[in-house]
């Protein structure tokens, strides 16, 4: 049982003499079983991250902390903790029997008899009990990551470490096991970060995201909060399919204003604009309205441009003004809309998210 902490954690690499800074300053307390998702673009510094936790990499400045005892300084052994990897690290010759009682052999002195027990267990739970005699060649993707699991979970770690574990899957069975991911861990309790650089993967696994670009943590906080309440406009712009609309508006008194529209703020948010020059102006492809006439507030008449089927719903691009600005709505599957088509779009109000111009 055991939070894990990092606190001010920072990585420097050298790079030909010059210093690359792949993590910096990153805090954040991971409570005792809870499953953190840490997600941002590649490169951003998330795999360097977790092989700092499981001491796979040193820590330049700050420290990593279960419960109350430092660890970065213990060896990977002393670490208590198991990692996933992507590749999976199976050993080839060795059966799935083999592959799961390794972990343990090495970090235990359990009996053979106990250790034959959790295996089998463990191989039950993941529904992998009738293939402990097969080799990895022998086995689908999909098993193949269960038995990485398997062995990962054989050991029964303060801590589950995750690197990118379901992105040699298809999509069908990559969507199957964030579901049994999710399931196990919250079974087995234990803290767990887990990264990606799928936000669709980061905003239905993760207990919380940490959202991290350029080495920086940006947010820390629940999906929900990190949808409807993103820190600055890098959070926005990453979290949510298709991304969210920008833009970039000079603030006139109560109004916003560039070359294609204008949008009237009410006084109460007029206030949170009050200080600045220049903001940009978010708004959600789900949250933009096609409405049947411009007349309203904060309704513009645009053109179709394309529409994109996504499943249920469809992403309609639309595109107005003499510059032909153009921005994304969501809308139900159901609804007629074509290419070239006019319609009138709202950006309601209460809708509509606002950041620093200068922020990103
Ligand atoms: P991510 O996992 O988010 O794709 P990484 O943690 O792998 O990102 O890398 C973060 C940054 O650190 C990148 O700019 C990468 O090039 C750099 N980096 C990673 N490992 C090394 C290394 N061993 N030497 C130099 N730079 C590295």
């Amino acid at each position: 049982m055991a939070d894990l902490t990092l606190d001010r954690v920072s990585k420097f690499f050298d790079d030909d003499g010059s210093r690359v800074v792949a993590v910096d300053e990153a805090s954040v307390n991971i409570d005792d079983g809870e499953f953190l998702v840490l997600v941002g673009p590649s490169g951003c510094g998330k795999s360097t991250t977790l092989r700092m936790i499981a001491g796979l990499e040193t820590v330049s400045e700050g420290e990593i902390r279960l419960g109350d005892d430092r660890m970065d300084n213990r060896p990977p052994r002393d670490r208590d903790i198991a990692m996933v990897f992507q590749s999976y690290a199976l050993y080839p010759h060795m059966t799935v029997r083999g592959n799961m009682r390794f972990g343990l052999e090495e970090s235990t002195d359990m009996a053979d008899e106990t250790i034959d027990d959790v295996v089998e267990e463990t191989a039950e739970m993941l529904g992998i009990a009738d293939l402990l005699g097969r080799k990895p060649g022998e086995l689908s993707g999909g098993q193949q990551q269960r038995v990485a699991l398997g062995r990962a979970i054989v050991r029964d770690p303060e801590v589950f470490l995750m690197d990118e574990p379901l992105s040699n899957l298809d999509a069908k069975l990559r969507s199957q096991m964030r579901t049994e991911l999710q399931r196990l861990q919250e079974e087995l309790g234990v803290t767990t970060v887990y990264v990606t650089h799928d936000q669709t993967e980061a905003m239905t696994m993760g207990d919380r995201i940490a959202i991290l670009n350029d080495g920086e943590l940006q947010q820390v906080a629940t999906p929900l909060e990190a949808y409807h309440r993103p820190a600055n406009r890098f959070v926005a712009g990453f979290i949510g399919e298709p991304s969210m609309n920008f833009f970039e508006m000079d603030v006139r008194g109560d109004t916003l204003v560039n070359d294609t529209f204008s949008y009237r703020l009410s006084a109460e948010t007029q206030e949170a604009v009050a200080e600045s020059d220049r903001v940009t102006l978010g708004v959600r492809p789900e949250d933009v309205e096609l409405v049947s006439d411009a007349d309203g507030d904060h309704t513009y008449q645009t053109a179709v441009d394309v529409v994109e089927p996504m499943g249920n719903e469809n992403a309609v691009y639309l595109e107005f003004g003499a510059d032909h600005t153009t921005f994304v709505a969501t809308v139900g599957g159901m609804r007629r809309v074509e290419g070239g088509q006019s319609v009138a779009a709202r950006i309601p109000e209460d809708a509509i998210h606002l950041f620093d111009a200068q922020s990103g």
